[in-house]
């Protein structure tokens, strides 16, 4: 897995909000990987490019176009902030594990980002008119999400042609301190 730095969304729970920021310092250089790759021939199947949002990244499909013609096989991990770069690299990917955040009515209580439904809906028709293979999901936010959101998110997935959500519980592992607070809170009500 690969962790590209660089988000325009700030989602309540992210595990990796220390690499938020396009501008860090990257800690791996891009031909550091393809060296690890070359020695791992036959133990490796593939990378996935994680993130962060991978497809804020310019020059993403170059990078998958590269390990591709290394005869590995390449996933993404995504929420779809940027639909023209996602487009680009379509027909390169072989899986995606798409992210839908929550019902549109919420993207903005978890992201904290206005455009982001926009975005991600723009993202979403294009992976589903897509061949690619695609595992969508949601992480349920508790200090946003309510059963009824649930529910109503599961329904309303179903309406786009999503009929196997996956819906995944937040972790409280690596999040900002004061998200940790509120979940805690949340599980341990005075
Ligand atoms: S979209 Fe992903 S990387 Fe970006 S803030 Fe949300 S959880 Fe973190």
């Amino acid at each position: 897995m690969a962790f590209l730095q660089g988000c325009p969304w700030r989602c309540n729970y992210c595990h990796n909000y220390s690499i938020l920021d396009p501008h860090l310092k990257g800690q791996v250089s891009f031909p550091s990987v393809i060296k690890h790759l070359e020695k791992r021939y036959g133990l490796l199947d593939g990378l996935v490019f994680s993130g962060g949002e991978p497809t804020m990244q310019t020059n993403l499909s170059l990078a998958i176009q590269t390990i591709k013609n290394m005869e590995f096989a390449v996933g993404l991990h995504t929420g779809g902030a940027y639909p023209a770069n996602l487009k680009k690299t379509l027909p390169l990917i072989d899986w995606i594990g798409f992210d839908i955040k929550a019902p549109p009515n919420l993207y903005q209580a978890i992201t904290q980002n206005l455009s982001a439904w926009d975005n991600a809906k723009k993202s979403i028709d294009m992976v589903l008119q897509s061949n690619v293979d695609v595992q969508f999901r949601t992480t349920i936010d508790p200090t946003v999400m309510s059963k009824t959101d649930i529910t109503f998110l599961q329904e309303w997935v179903k309406t786009l042609g999503i009929n196997n959500l996956v819906l995944q519980e937040v972790r409280n592992m690596g999040v900002n301190p004061e998200y940790k607070i509120k979940l805690e809170a949340i599980k341990q009500p005075q």
